[in-house]
């Protein structure tokens, strides 16, 4: 990372639990974090200071967390912006329609701060840019799909596609690996960035919704049952 600083912005009505998360993630000159305690300040806030991520409790007062992501998600300038969830819900149903919002991960509370700052780590590892230049003039040209990676532009048939910053880096991941087979452990690891054994069914949504968005290309995602997925030429 260079000069400034990382920020990220805790929108979180529970002093307490900011303020551990604060503590936690806090670094002087590399970390600096900022808490707000309702949904329209953190709205404002990111529209006059984007931060590098978001994390977003689903439980605020005036404009709920889903509605912030689903605000953010729809504007051009925060659609790529990296957002935890933090979420009271438990149930599978509650998850997968979570995911549906677009936020790039979860964390259901009550959530160890080890474990929130992994996720944190991982998150703003795949935003970084690539110091060894390995992505570099990444476009890959298909006969429906055209997919710039450096640019963050995905196109089918001419046609840009948005994609959430999960979505964007599975579509990388397999399009990088083209015509292997990626197991969901694979993908986890390579596309979510750290040990989540249960949640492998994660994989299988995002990559259906992937599927979806992509039209035409979706095809080029092979499923392999007890596998994994393979991006095919
Ligand atoms: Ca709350």
């Amino acid at each position: 990372m260079s000069g400034q600083p990382t920020r990220i912005l805790v929108v979180e009505d529970e002093q307490d639990i900011a303020g551990l998360i604060k503590h936690t993630l806090e670094r002087p000159g590399e970390v600096q974090v900022d808490i707000v305690g309702s949904g329209d300040v953190a709205l404002r806030t990111i529209t006059d200071t984007p931060p590098d991520l978001v994390i977003l409790d689903l439980n605020l007062p005036v404009v709920s967390g889903i509605e912030v992501c689903r605000i953010l998600r729809g504007r051009p300038a925060t659609a790529q912006l990296p957002i935890i969830m933090l979420t009271a819900r438990t149930s599978e149903a509650d998850r997968v329609s979570g995911l549906d919002l677009g936020a790039d991960d979860y964390v259901t509370k009550p959530f160890s701060l080890r474990e929130l700052a992994a996720r944190v780590r991982a998150v703003l590892r795949r935003r970084a840019p690539a110091a060894d230049g390995e992505d570099k003039g990444a476009v890959y040209r298909g006969a429906h799909l055209v997919a710039d990676f450096d640019w963050v532009s995905i196109q089918v048939d001419g046609e840009p596609i948005r994609l959430t910053r999960r979505e964007f880096d599975l579509l990388r991941c397999l399009v990088e690996n083209k015509n292997r087979v990626l197991s969901r452990d694979r993908l986890l690891e390579r596309v979510w960035g750290y040990d989540r054994s249960i949640e492998t069914r994660s994989v299988d949504v995002h990559v259906g919704r992937l599927r979806s968005k992509l039209g035409a290309a979706g095809q080029q995602i092979e499923t392999l049952v007890g596998l994994g997925y393979r991006f095919v030429e």
